[in-house]
């Protein structure tokens, strides 16, 4: 990305808009650690930090829609998010979108940061849902991304239902051309039986929705912040499922998140099910070094 010409044009103005016109951006510098976005730490005049996210004009959905989670979860009241500073494209050539985020600073971790953490994901998980769903149901008021994925939220009455319907489903049929017959037949088999192998929750949850290790930053309270969430209304079981995919969180989170909501029987049975639509997420974003882990998990519930 050209960042010189796109600095100097409408998010200059953005900031003066924010801010005032005395600011300005004196330094800029990349941040990595991400997977869709370009991520900048913008230094300004008054040594102040601003996070920003790029993106080409076309995907500035993305950022609106991570905006609205980032504003679900913080209704709920119970872990911190980076506030939304502004939403904008850039319109000289360059033709970008961006979002301007509270930069997070990092401190030292409070000493029971994971214990502290499960319990407010847990508060969470037990918030009222109804702001983002008609009462009793699953999905979120609109579809959003996991990823650069589109993610469907339309509202389900069974939290089974929804979860083949708009998660594995269109997952599976982005996946279709890594199978071959056998396979599909067994996909198919398992959609049917989705009902079979899934449990109703005891109560709907606003959900994290991408719940690994990266979108969980230290904040300036030595606090964990969630950042980057894919939301939707759905079985909390699903959010822990995603804490064990890709190296799981120490052993305290998981004993101080059952403290205060206890997991539903046989969970450790529906875990790899809610990780094959991430794992068939990643295979569609990243590629084939992803298939034998879906197949793995395909195997598992339909040998
Ligand atoms: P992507 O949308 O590309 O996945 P992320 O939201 O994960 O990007 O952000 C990329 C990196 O930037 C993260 O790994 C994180 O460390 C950092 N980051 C994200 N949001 C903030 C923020 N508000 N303040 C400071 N750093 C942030």
């Amino acid at each position: 990305m050209q960042t010189n010409t796109f600095f100097s044009t409408s998010l200059e103005k953005t900031l003066v808009s924010i801010l005032g016109n005395s600011v300005k951006i004196i330094d800029i510098n990349r941040i990595t650690g991400g997977d869709i976005n370009d991520a900048f730490e913008l230094t300004l005049n008054d040594g102040s930090q601003l996070f920003m996210k790029c993106n080409k004009k076309d995907n500035i959905s993305f950022f609106h829609t991570e905006a609205a989670g980032l504003k679900a979860i913080a209704q709920t009241n119970t872990i911190r998010t980076p506030h939304i500073l502004s939403i904008g494209t850039e319109d000289s050539s360059v033709g970008c979108s961006f979002m301007l985020l509270e930069f997070i600073k990092e401190k030292r971790r409070i000493s029971n940061y994971w214990e502290t953490f499960a319990h407010q994901l847990a508060a969470m998980h037990q918030a009222p849902i109804e702001n983002f769903v008609p009462a009793g149901s699953y999905g979120f008021m609109e579809n959003n991304y996991i990823g650069a994925s589109p993610q469907i939220n339309s509202a389900h009455q069974s939290w089974t239902s929804f979860f083949r319907d708009c998660r594995l489903e269109p997952q599976l049929k982005a996946a279709e051309h890594y199978f071959h017959a056998n396979d599909l037949k067994k996909f198919i088999r398992l959609l049917d039986q989705t009902d079979y192998f899934l449990k109703e929750p005891e109560h709907p949850s606003l959900l994290h929705g991408d719940l690994w290790s990266g979108n969980v930053i230290t904040g300036n309270d030595g606090r964990a912040w969630l950042i980057d969430p894919a939301v939707y209304v759905g079985h909390a079981e699903a959010d822990i499922a995603m804490t064990e995919l890709f190296g799981r969180f120490p052993q305290t989170f998981y004993e101080a998140y059952q403290e205060v909501s206890p997991l539903q029987p046989e969970y450790e049975r529906r875990r790899d099910l809610y990780n094959l639509y991430h794992l068939l997420n990643h295979l569609n974003l990243f590629g084939a070094a992803y298939l034998a882990s879906v197949k793995r998990i395909l195997g598992k519930y339909i040998p």
